[in-house]
């Protein structure tokens, strides 16, 4: 059985809200409570914890609700860190002693359940599955005055999303890192990578789109009426 940590303890500035960004409301529910309830349907996981703004977070005993909407049974809040990264080694902390561990991002509301399963199925041949989207667009890479200096095959390149999934040994090793490392890290793959981790990307749909500005937001609004 797996657990499952989702990070939404970060501030979200570029949406220029007032809260946190796993807190702004998208079709009427929190940002967050999306993932949630994807999660609470995956057979897979037999447990979530979340790691949210420190202010969040419960003094003493638990809650069962988060920004007004009520918690999967067994679920846990954690403060969550200065970075990402370090969002993921407290919430790793409350996880549990085994078994595989799936990491998501709260702003990526519209990650469907079998995303999750797929995942975590892929850990059969690899320390770390990373959800990815084919790359559509060319990609350059360019000096910093603007020369460009090459074009990249985009037929290998895979834009690397959330949830990913983790043996948990290889996910403890690659968080026991210093924190100028872990600060670096803009996923966990990465520092699974660098720690001599084999890593295999799950394909994914450009739609598990990630909220990061008001345009993101619109654009999960239209795409979960959709679904409904
Ligand atoms: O900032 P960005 O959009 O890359 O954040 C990705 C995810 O990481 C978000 O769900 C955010 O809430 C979370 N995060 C966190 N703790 C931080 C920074 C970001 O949980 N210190």
């Amino acid at each position: 059985m797996a657990v499952a940590l989702i990070v939404a303890a970060g501030r979200g500035e570029r949406l220029g809200a007032p809260g946190p960004k796993a807190f702004v409301t998208l079709a009427g529910r929190p940002l967050v409570a999306w993932s949630l309830e994807t999660l609470a349907a995956v057979p897979a996981v037999q447990r979530i914890v979340v790691a949210v703004p420190p202010e969040l977070a419960p003094r003493g005993a638990g809650t069962d609700e988060l920004g007004g909407v009520a918690l999967p049974p067994g679920t846990v809040l954690v403060a969550g860190g200065a970075t990402r990264s370090h969002s993921v080694r407290n919430a790793l902390a409350a996880a549990g002693p085994s078994g595989p561990v799936l990491v998501h991002d709260a702003a990526r509301p519209l990650a469907p359940a079998d995303l999750f399963e797929r995942a975590l199925a892929a850990l059969e041949h690899a320390d770390a599955a990373v959800a990815a989207a084919r790359v559509t667009d060319t990609i350059k890479e360019a000096e910093p005055g603007g020369a460009v200096r090459r074009t990249l095959d985009r037929s290998a390149l895979w834009a690397i999303q959330t949830p990913q999934a983790f043996r948990r040994e290889a996910l403890v090793a690659a968080l026991a890192q210093p924190d100028d490392v872990l600060a670096a890290a803009t996923d966990d793959a990465w520092l699974v990578e660098r720690a001599g981790g084999t890593v295999r990307v799950v394909e994914s749909s450009p739609d598990n789109l990630k909220v990061t500005t008001r345009l993101d937001l619109r654009v999960a609004e239209l795409l979960l009426a959709e679904r409904c």
